[in-house]
């Protein structure tokens, strides 16, 4: 049998057992202690009726114990849906609705949170969270037995996790242990990641980025480094980071390379130790680039593209020679072996080279399909007509591949945005809208965000007659609803909202309206 997203751990903690393995300011835990634990975690899963295949799902900040939890989900042979402890109670209702869960993990930061989910499924405490008495303890699972479970099959899911659905529903993509160990084994193999690595965790446990984190550094038995999210308000304190743990790696979304360069926060030969850059999940400025590849030039940088229903990233381009332009984009290379892009005209036929056509991906890491909704599944995961039999994914992105073989990415066809690195549908944003009846009409645009290189949704609305609406008002409103990254963050009330020749919206004409202007692809 091959292996599984967490085999290799089990490895490493047998022969390098009191190597640090998880690091977050003053706590760590070693590989002995991160592999009992989660053994432990998972022979209790067991014993409280938790099949292999069942969901579990993690209401966890981001935390040692998050990292003991995420293996012992696998170890049970259940696939882990991290929830994003920001969000709304009521969209943590709805992705525990859709994923049916076995059981729930949290912990003293998300107890109050769990508490009120009350999702009727096993409910347990990766810690002493007062409250907790009933469900999983963790006094019980910390004495369940440490022994193995039997393997299950890499077919098998390892992980659910959710995005933004265009109709107000997140949408769950299912991974399996298949699709994530093709792709970490991969970077582990071309990025050189091993022992003595001292790796960032940026991006959270519910953002399949952590994937290549979390996976990447326990299965080569180098140290994880956990960003506290706070960090991400100081550019300071995110490179103090990286020069304090001396980090051999980091990985995030290129808006966090954005944030730091803006600040001018990297001394020259800064971050020593730093070895590997790596960004993925939006575009990357070449101005950023620049910066960076100065700033730290003894650093290897690499751009890697993809959606979370191709796991992770599909396409890398290693950055040799820092771009003599500034103007000219940062390439998405080039596929991962066993997987391939293929740029499609409308007619669905391969466009000519340097002609601009729809983004489709096939191979090792295609998702399953959405989770339980055979309509979007259907829509997105299509037969590959030039070879029956094969499925490959829609992607929504426009590129287009050069002569060299490379593929360059040209925006979207659709209404999906990347805003600091969050994947926002500007439908879901648009349906809370609707919900709010002194509203006669709302939409919602992406415009430029300079402070981040990235892009950040400003609202037009038109009030009902006779109601009093302000920014504040709808923002309140907005706030149970959607996660606080969606609440848009410019303004503005319209009387009638301009119309094109076609009697449609003239979303460019509100764009030209809004401060920050309209974004180019
Ligand atoms: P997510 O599922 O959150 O990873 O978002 C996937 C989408 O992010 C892709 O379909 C692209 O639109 C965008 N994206 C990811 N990586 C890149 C990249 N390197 N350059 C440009 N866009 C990217």
């Amino acid at each position: 049998m091959s292996k599984l997203l967490h085999t290799a751990l089990s490895e490493v903690a047998a022969v390098r057992p009191d190597s640090p393995a998880v690091v977050m300011g003053s706590e760590h835990i070693s590989y002995a202690e991160l592999d009992e634990a989660s053994s432990r975690l998972a022979n209790a899963l067991r014993h409280r009726g938790c099949e292999p295949g069942d969901r579990v799902a993690l209401l966890l900040r981001k935390s040692p114990e998050a990292i003991v939890a995420l293996a012992g989900v696998l170890k049970a042979g259940c696939a882990y849906v991290p929830l994003d402890p920001q969000s709304p109670a009521s969209r943590l209702s709805a992705v525990v609705e859709s994923s049916r869960p076995a059981a729930l993990i949290g912990h003293s930061a998300t107890a109050d949170t769990v508490g009120r989910l009350a999702p009727g499924c096993l409910v347990g405490m990766m810690d002493g969270a007062e409250g907790a008495t009933s469900g999983l303890g963790y006094d019980e699972w910390r004495s369940a037995p440490a022994g193995p479970l039997h393997a299950i099959d890499p077919s098998e899911l390892a992980y659910v996790m959710y995005t933004s659905g265009s109709t107000g529903q997140p949408k769950g993509v299912p991974i399996t242990h298949a699709n994530a160990t093709h792709f970490v084994d991969w970077a582990v193999g071309h990025y050189g990641l091993a022992a003595g690595d001292r790796n960032s965790s940026h991006p959270p446990l519910h953002f399949d980025l952590s994937v290549l984190d979390v996976f990447g550094t326990l299965g080569t038995g180098g140290t994880l480094h956990l960003v506290p999210p706070e960090a991400n308000l100081l550019p300071a304190s995110i490179g103090g980071l990286i020069a304090e743990q001396q980090l051999t790696q980091w990985f995030s979304v290129p808006s966090i390379l954005t944030y730091i360069a803006k600040h001018d926060a990297i001394p020259q030969g800064g971050y020593p130790s730093l070895r590997r850059v790596l960004a993925c999940g939006e575009v990357l400025p070449t101005a950023t680039l620049i910066y960076w590849m100065e700033r730290v030039p003894h650093a290897r940088f690499s751009n890697l593209y993809g959606p979370t229903e191709t796991t992770v990233a599909s396409s890398f381009h290693d950055v040799v020679d820092i771009p003599a332009d500034a103007t000219s984009a940062v390439p998405i290379g080039r596929p991962l072996p066993g997987e391939e892009l293929l740029v499609m005209t409308a007619d669905m036929e391969p466009a000519a080279t340097g002609e601009i056509g729809d983004l489709f991906i096939a191979g090792a890491g295609l998702s399953p399909g959405y989770w339980e909704d055979p309509a979007k599944t259907k829509a997105a995961f299509v037969p590959d007509g030039n070879d029956p039999g094969r499925t490959i994914y829609r992607t929504g992105d426009l590129a287009s591949v050069d002569e060299n073989g490379v593929h360059h990415f040209h925006g979207r066809s659709d209404t999906q945005i990347k805003s600091r690195g969050y994947r926002i549908e500007l439908g879901d944003i648009e349906t809370a809208l609707s919900g709010l009846d002194y509203l006669l009409n709302a939409v919602v645009v992406p415009v430029r965000d300079d402070t981040f290189g990235s892009v950040s949704v400003s609202c037009a609305y038109i009030p009902r007659p006779g109601q009093e609406v302000s920014p504040t008002r709808i923002r309140r409103d907005l706030h149970p609803i959607l996660p606080s990254y969606m609440i848009p963050t410019g303004w503005r009330e319209f009387v009638s909202f301009p119309t094109n020749r076609n009697g449609k919206i003239d979303r460019p004409a509100i764009q030209n309206t809004i401060e920050g202007g309209p974004i180019s692809a």
